[in-house]
């Protein structure tokens, strides 16, 4: 892959968007595109006629299909060659974890097994440890999970209560507790599990093998939805583990757990992709058949505007997940290139887009959510049949806003690393916003929008920086020590830079289209950035007020409000006739080909 001159994490907010470039699916390679076509026509052929038995998680079906997935090699497409694996890139892994995202259950059974549950013994692991599991793991010999929830910790997930005792002989740690909600535990063979040695503050990470005296299994949990993704507590009684399965130092566990949960996150912005794409296909097809007051309901502009917002948010949430994918894989190629192992590489870059990563998983599952809903309601009444496969969707999809850190904790994560960029005083974010309010009473009246069609976006996308740089500026310096503790205000900082990420990703995206798309085509692209940027743009002002209103009083309330009109002003243009253009052609090839 060319290399593309990756932005620093959170840089995005300083950058001009001229100046940047970013990767885009167009560029997939003919491997990459090999790749997709393989987990296409696995699904097809093994998941997609089997949804009914997998859900009733008919007794060894998802460890064979796994077992088939081992056999195509797409369990070890991140495993280096030296373990038996493909050594794919980043990239790569997401296309697979993109695809596959449309087979329900087992998308997730999939996602857990070479993510968050094989991730931790690649990236942190010894050596011997690798040699002995990794390759059993590539093939699917091995499958995997990840133990950190407790009963009594979730989203606090340092508080956990489960112990390591160092036996007398100094062999092995004796371990005690429970982990609840894990994935994949009712089959998987080797379990990461995060630890507290003796008494010490913070967690470690072990590799316990499923078959250790002392491990025992809870009932399947009853699920609203992934029906057919086990899930069960697991429980650990005087469980005898040799130290040398000790991943990591003894307290890295903890670093270990957030580092591997930014993979997950960037994972679940891929996976939530096929589902989209599975719904909208669902959804165009009812509205095809459907026939109310003489004519197919597809001709209803209400139903037009559903099928074109399902489109433009799965457009952008590629574009935002496929720009990230390609920073981690240039980052890792820079800090190997620095003279890096591997493993430290990956883990640099994933700590790099830590806040890339969680604004993947926020707007990603959001976007999913609203994708499954509206289609729901384009069944009407037959979208609360259980016999109808959006029933599947609908209900699949709501966990994604809940594993992998709730979008709470991922928002929090997002206004976390943003106030670690802008606290640094020599900072251009900090020197940006000590300008801005030094010259507020400017920003107010209408914008005149110069240059060409991408020039123009290009301003609404910077003057949406400069709203998020002046607004979180205004707020630190307001609140003080209080900041922390306002998460309204947080929350709402982190929704505004989310809808930047993903505007300015798309944006990218289509003016890279304009050399590679015939006009007519890439006018379908055009309409989808015209409409999400409005909306975007509209969001940004709504969290803005909502924002400055939780701190701003009297003058500097009316000055921040006139600061959001000015910055989230957009070109005024008919948007409803973009997103018909872009349901019409989504009604007549009757499936998602964009
Ligand atoms: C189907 C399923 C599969 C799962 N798979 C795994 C797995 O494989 N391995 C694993 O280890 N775990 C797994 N989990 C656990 C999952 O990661 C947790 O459920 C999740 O992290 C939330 O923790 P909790 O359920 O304890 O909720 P809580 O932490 O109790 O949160 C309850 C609510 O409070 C909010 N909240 C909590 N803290 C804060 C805060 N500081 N500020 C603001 N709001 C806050 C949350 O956002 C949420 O809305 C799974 C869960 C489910 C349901």
């Amino acid at each position: 892959m060319e290399i593309k001159n990756h932005l620093k994490g959170g840089e995005f907010l300083v950058h001009h968007v001229k100046n940047t470039n970013a990767f885009v699916p167009e560029e997939f390679s003919e491997e990459q595109r090999m790749i997709a076509d393989i987990c296409q026509d696995f699904l097809e052929k093994e998941v997609f006629p089997n949804l009914d038995r997998i859900d009733a998680q008919e007794k060894g079906l998802m460890v064979n299909l796994l077992k088939k997935t081992g056999e195509l090699g797409l369990l070890g497409l991140s495993i280096p060659e030296e373990y038996g694996g493909f050594g794919q890139s980043f990239v790569t892994s997401m296309i697979a974890a993109d695809v596959l995202g449309a087979g329900h259950s087992y998308a997730v059974a999939y996602s857990a097994d070479t993510g968050i549950g094989a991730l931790p013994l690649l990236y942190y692991g010894s050596e011997e440890l690798k040699q002995k599991y990794l390759p059993k793991i590539a093939t699917g010999e091995l499958l995997t999970a990840y133990c950190l929830t407790e009963p009594g910790a979730g989203s606090d997930a340092n508080s956990g209560r489960t112990r390591a005792t160092l036996s007398e002989d100094g062999k092995h740690y004796i371990l005690n507790g429970q982990k609840m909600w894990i994935t994949n535990g009712g089959f998987a063979d080797l379990l990461t599990v995060f630890a507290k040695v003796d008494n010490d503050k913070i967690l470690s990470c072990f590799l316990v093998e499923r078959n250790t005296p002392g491990v025992t299994f809870g009932a399947e949990e009853h699920k609203m939805g992934i029906k057919g993704s086990s899930t069960v507590q697991i429980f650990f009684n005087d469980c005898k583990i040799p130290v040398e399965n000790m991943i990591g130092k003894r307290g890295e566990g903890f670093r270990i757990a957030l580092n591997i949960l930014h993979i997950g996150r960037i994972k679940l912005g891929a996976n939530v992709i096929g589902s989209m794409k599975r719904a909208i296909n669902h959804s165009v097809q009812y509205a095809n058949e459907r026939k109310q007051f003489g004519t197919l309901i597809s001709n209803f502009g209400a139903i037009k505007y559903k099928l074109a917002e399902q489109v433009i948010k799965t457009i952008a949430n590629e574009s935002a997940l496929y720009r990230t994918s390609a920073y981690v894989d240039e980052k890792i190629n820079e800090e190997i290139a620095k003279g890096k192992k591997k493993e430290e590489a990956y883990l640099e870059a994933l700590g790099e887009y830590a806040m890339e990563a969680a604004i993947l998983k926020v707007f990603g599952s959001e976007a999913l959510d609203y994708i499954v809903d509206e289609a729901v309601q384009i069944h009407g009444g037959m979208g609360y049949s259980a016999e109808m496969p959006v029933d599947r969707c609908y209900r699949d999809s709501r966990i994604n806003r809940i594993f992998e850190g709730t979008n709470e904790i991922n928002r929090l994560v997002v206004a976390d690393q943003y106030l670690k960029l802008a606290k640094k005083c020599d900072s251009p974010i900090f020197n940006i916003a000590k300008d801005l309010y030094a010259n507020i009473d400017n920003y107010k009246g209408k914008i005149n929008f110069d240059g060409d069609y991408f020039d123009r976006k290009a301003t609404v996308i910077e003057n949406f920086k400069k709203a998020i740089i002046l607004i979180q500026y205004r707020a630190y310096e307001t609140l003080g020590k209080q900041y922390s503790s306002e998460q309204e205000v947080m929350m709402s900082i982190a929704d505004m830079i989310i809808q930047l990420y993903v505007a300015e990703s798309l944006y990218l995206r289509v003016k890279k289209l304009e050399t590679v798309k015939s006009s007519q085509e890439f006018s379908v692209y055009k309409d989808v950035l015209d409409a999400f940027i409005q909306e975007a743009a509209l969001e940004i002002f709504n969290s803005g007020i909502n924002a400055i209103s939780s701190f701003a009083t009297g003058d500097e309330y009316h000055k921040l409000f006139e600061a959001m009109q000015y910055f989230t002003q957009f070109e005024p243009m008919n948007v409803k006739e973009s997103r018909r253009r872009i349901a019409q052609r989504l009604i007549e090839n009757n499936y998602y080909n964009f």
